[in-house]
């Protein structure tokens, strides 16, 4: 149960419809704004974790939910939608509070796109598709079930933390299937207020259990389980390494949203102004802690200085500040250990030899918290830490180039393969690039928008699998093709071929 105790509140992991009690050790979630502790979490211990599966699995092999009719799960489903957002002003505050994440961001962009995108699927549910009953080979008629697979493991990261958990476990719930779902243990708050919400909406108890603790015992334990079928995590592609060796043993289904190194290449036809006024947006957002920022551009050289100039001036635009003043920018990275692993990676590039156009500083004056300074790092080099691995801080790397061949072949040129942007007013080029890309999503002439409709997902080490739309949807089902017999014949003509003669030509 959540309990007050004093001005802290503690909270606790949402098992089969309650909160639970019994769990090992208490951790805290610190305002990365201020370095307050703002809750205590008790942690939950494989006990809390075995109780959870066994929760999902009660409901998915013998509740109500995935033998409800379609209208009924997508009423319960929109009902959640309502509930949150009757919920509004609690989940937002809580949400700035654990993450650093500017308020205006939070209310106007990541709470009403986690509601849509618990709506989209609400209705989606209903309509799944399999292929055309026929009888193919002219004996039997064929068709295809979409069934859901059973209790999903749902394993989400810090940077979005609450419209992470809603994209997984929108998709996973409309399918019909339960859930367990482990947010990280730095910001386990919203995710936690998705139980009670969940029994309001008229959830069953035990479709969705949400348990907190660290990934290394939690999640891991989660991981392991016998009883899930499935494991659906966004994080990083070590974690996401991790899993797939774990899912290894019992050959459980992945389905990985992993990290990204975006660039953005930006011809000498672009419109500049937009290119620059968007890549600077798409490099700031969320302080770069955003598996699809903008994270290496690309500049033509014929624009190459002028491009930086203007990056300069927008960056430096930028109001880093209190998360909770709707005029704030940019907040704090979300802990000690981002702001160190930023600012090394900011160090290294400048002892590397990186022209720093601007930031690089430590930022000693804005409260106490994490906050990382908005940097852009020129003139580095292809091979170096800062344009080959994810930094996730608001940091940029610039590069000038020559011709398409070489910038393609330098955008391609990293592990991951997550969402790349095209600038350019040639639509040839365009059609080109968004072909040639290896990244599973490419904006042109714009970075960072998604929508419910269409699907967002990596290919190399950026994992595998979609988010959003109707794709996201199929991950969290199997397909099984039903093949009946449209004769009744005791010996069927094929039945030689195991037993009998051949027949005579
Ligand atoms: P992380 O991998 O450290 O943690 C993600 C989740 O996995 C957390 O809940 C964590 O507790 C859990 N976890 C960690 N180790 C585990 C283990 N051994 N077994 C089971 N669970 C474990 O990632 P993060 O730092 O929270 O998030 C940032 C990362 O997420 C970045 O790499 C970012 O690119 C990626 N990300 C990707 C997408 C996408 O759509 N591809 C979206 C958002 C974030």
């Amino acid at each position: 149960m959540k309990q007050e105790e004093g001005a802290l509140m503690q909270w606790h992991s949402w098992v089969d419809g309650a909160w639970t009690s019994g769990e090992q050790s208490v951790g805290t979630v610190i305002n990365p704004a201020t370095k307050e502790t703002v809750a205590e979490v008790a942690t939950a211990g494989i006990a809390e974790v075995n109780q959870a599966v066994a929760s999902a699995k009660k409901a998915w092999q013998s509740g109500p939910w995935p033998r409800m009719a379609f209208a009924e799960r997508a009423a319960a489903l929109f009902k959640l939608a309502d509930v949150l957002q009757s919920q509004a002003e609690d989940l937002i505050r809580w949400e700035v509070l654990q993450s650093g994440k500017p308020i205006k961001l939070v209310t106007y962009s990541d709470f009403p796109f986690a509601l849509d995108n618990l709506r989209y699927f609400a209705g989606a549910g209903r309509v799944l598709e399999g292929q055309a009953t026929q009888e193919y080979n002219g004996v039997h008629t064929s068709w295809i079930r979409r069934e859901p697979v059973g209790v999903v493991a749902a394993i989400a990261p810090w940077n979005y933390p609450l419209m992470m958990a809603i994209w997984k476990i929108a998709p996973a719930l409309a399918a019909g299937n339960t859930v367990v779902l482990k947010p990280a243990s730095i910001t386990p708050l919203t995710a936690l207020l998705l139980g009670p919400a969940a029994k309001e909406a008229g959830i069953p108890r035990g479709v969705l259990n949400i348990i907190a603790g660290p990934g290394a015992l939690v999640g891991d334990a989660l991981v392991r389980h016998p009883d899930v079928a499935m494991i659906s995590l966004t994080g990083d592609t070590h974690t996401g390494r991790k899993i797939m060796a774990q899912a290894a043993s019992r050959v459980k289904r992945l389905h990985l949203e992993l990290g990204g190194k975006a660039p953005a290449v930006v011809f000498d036809d672009a419109p500049l102004d937009a290119a620059i006024h968007g890549i600077a947006v798409a490099a700031l957002v969320n302080s770069g802690q955003d598996c699809t920022a903008a994270t290496r551009a690309y500049v033509h050289r014929k624009h190459y200085e002028q491009f930086l100039e203007g990056l300069q001036e927008v960056f430096d635009q930028a109001r880093l500040g209190d998360p909770m003043q709707k005029d704030t920018d940019l907040g704090p990275l979300v802990s000690q250990a981002q702001w160190q692993k930023v600012t090394g990676y900011i160090e290294q590039a400048g002892k590397q030899g990186a022209r720093i156009i601007t930031g690089g500083r430590h930022l000693p004056g804005i409260g106490t918290g994490f906050y990382a300074d908005p940097t852009i790092l020129a003139d580095v080099e292809q091979h170096w830490a800062c344009v080959q691995e994810e930094i996730f801080g608001p940091v940029i790397a610039v590069m000038p180039f020559d011709t398409d061949e070489e910038v393609l072949a330098k955008a391609n040129d990293v592990d991951y393969g997550l969402a790349a942007s095209v600038w350019t007013q040639d639509l040839n080029r365009a059609m080109t690039m968004s072909k040639h890309l290896a990244f599973g999503e490419v904006w042109l002439n714009d970075h960072l928008p998604l929508t419910s409709e269409m699907p967002h997902g990596g290919i190399k080490q950026s994992g595998f699998g979609h988010d959003l739309s109707r794709y996201a949807l199929e991950e969290y089902t199997v397909v099984k093709h039903v093949m009946a017999e449209i004769h009744t014949d005791a010996i069927k003509p094929w039945h030689f071929t195991v037993l009998g003669d051949v027949p005579e030509e």
